[in-house]
């Protein structure tokens, strides 16, 4: 069986590499040169870094399979950390090492600078949530929800807003609070303790999945064709070439060039990433910061001095130059002057993950057309475990041999 993969995201990637396992003739097309979309390694200054900073965490299971399948250990590569939610004010929430849900309790119950009554109403307020499957009862914004629930104090700012932010890149007045919901179920509320870890990664982002992915790919058989923007997919054929099943992961984006029919209306959110390096040589005494203040970043250190703080949405931080956005961050990280900078600005990083959003399916008109991408995965906001997992779906979809018993 011969199947196209467009886009070699995580999505791509995913989806090729369970094509490929299963024995079809998988050709990758991708229009840039390197694998790796929007999670990927780029050239800076003569440093290797990423086109943004990105945080995984333990719940992202399909991802860390995936990778372990091409020869990429998540152990190695990652720095692995219980939750630490540290905050401007002294806040701090720390899980123990304790099994789920008692890490989760323990950890909110010896939260630094929240009242008593404000945890208990927050605990049972959680549980709620919990007894309901996490099922909302209609969609609406994240802010409106957590007003309903009368969450309105320390945690709200410093926990649920922040992490709202960084989950979905979608502030809270325009989060869709089912997706917040089902982003609790898979971390918080999941009954794996080690679903709530913190994965950093230790290692430039191609290393993570795209080059191994690649090199498997290469080694089992597989015809990688970078540089190479597809202009039409038609009747299962892709630019005038035939194959039996095409898989589309691509941004969504790019999906009205291919597919116009499908391409569903997302709005856009930005994610600014600004690495400093400072002279210090001790770091953070937790490598993930939230920075708070107007832009709401957070900080992760990379070791040996490097920063990078990641801005999730839109704001008028925009506006600034990158000399200004540096020297905020600076500022907020508190380590001293930078010795050097840069600015990576992702104008679109991600859909924005509104209420009620309408997502793509993965199934097309077309028997012989599926998608991929995270914007097909209804149940996540954009995310890398969202795309892996449309890929794999996609894939399954295409190659019903390839599904497991
Ligand atoms: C700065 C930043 C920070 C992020 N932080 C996090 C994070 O901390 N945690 C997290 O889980 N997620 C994060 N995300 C989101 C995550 O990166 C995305 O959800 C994920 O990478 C999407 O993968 P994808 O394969 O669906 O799409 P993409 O990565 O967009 O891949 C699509 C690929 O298709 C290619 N393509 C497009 N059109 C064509 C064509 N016509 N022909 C051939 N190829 C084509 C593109 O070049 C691209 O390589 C972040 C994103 C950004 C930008």
């Amino acid at each position: 069986m011969r199947v196209a993969v467009i886009g070699a995201g995580w999505a791509g990637l995913a989806a090729a590499v369970e094509l490929t396992g299963h024995g079809a003739a998988v050709t990758l097309f991708e229009a840039g040169r390197v694998a790796g979309g929007r999670a990927r390694s780029v050239e800076i200054d003569g440093r290797r870094l990423d086109n943004g900073q990105h945080i995984l965490l333990g719940a992202y299971r399909e991802t860390l399979a995936l990778m372990r399948k091409v020869g990429a250990d998540p152990e190695l590569l990652f720095e692995r950390r219980p939750l630490q939610v540290v905050g401007p004010g002294g806040f701090r929430l720390t899980l123990p090492k304790l099994p789920a849900p008692l890490n989760v309790a323990w950890g909110l119950l010896g939260a630094a600078a929240v009242d008593l009554p404000e945890k208990l109403k927050t605990a049972l307020w959680m549980q709620g949530i919990k007894w309901r499957g996490f099922r909302l009862t209609r969609d609406e914004s994240v802010a409106d929800w957590l007003d309903a629930a009368g969450q309105t104090g320390v945690l709200r700012q410093q926990l649920w807003e922040p992490l709202c932010l960084a989950a979905l890149n979608t502030p809270a007045e325009r989060a869709s609070a089912q997706l917040f919901a089902n982003v609790l179920r898979d971390s918080l509320g999941s009954s794996r303790r080690t679903d709530t870890d913190l994965l950093l990664p230790r290692v430039p982002f191609g290393e993570l999945l795209p080059e191994p992915a690649c090199r498997w790919l290469a080694a089992n058989g597989a015809t990688l064709r970078f540089g190479q923007r597809v202009r039409t997919v038609d009747a299962g054929c892709v630019d005038g070439e035939v194959f039996d099943a095409v898989i589309v992961a691509v941004a969504p984006q790019h999906l009205g060039a291919l597919l116009p029919e499908i391409a569903a209306d997302f709005a856009y959110e930005p994610i600014i990433t600004v690495y400093l390096q400072v002279p210090a040589k001790t770091g953070l005494p937790f490598p993930l910061l939230h920075l708070g203040g107007n832009t709401g970043a957070w900080a992760v250190d990379r070791g040996h001095g490097l920063f990078g703080c990641a801005i999730s949405g839109h704001g008028d931080w925009e506006a600034l130059s990158d000399d200004a956005l540096a020297a905020a961050m600076e500022a907020a990280l508190g380590l001293g002057k930078a010795d050097w900078h840069k600015v990576v600005r992702e104008k679109r990083a991600t859909f924005s993950c509104r209420p009620q959003q309408p997502r793509p399916d993965h199934r097309s008109a077309d028997p012989r057309v599926f998608l991929a991408g995270d914007h097909t995965w209804a149940d996540y906001p954009a995310t890398l475990e969202g795309a892996v997992r449309s890929g794999l779906r996609a894939a399954r979809a295409v190659y019903p041999a390839s599904r497991p018993d």
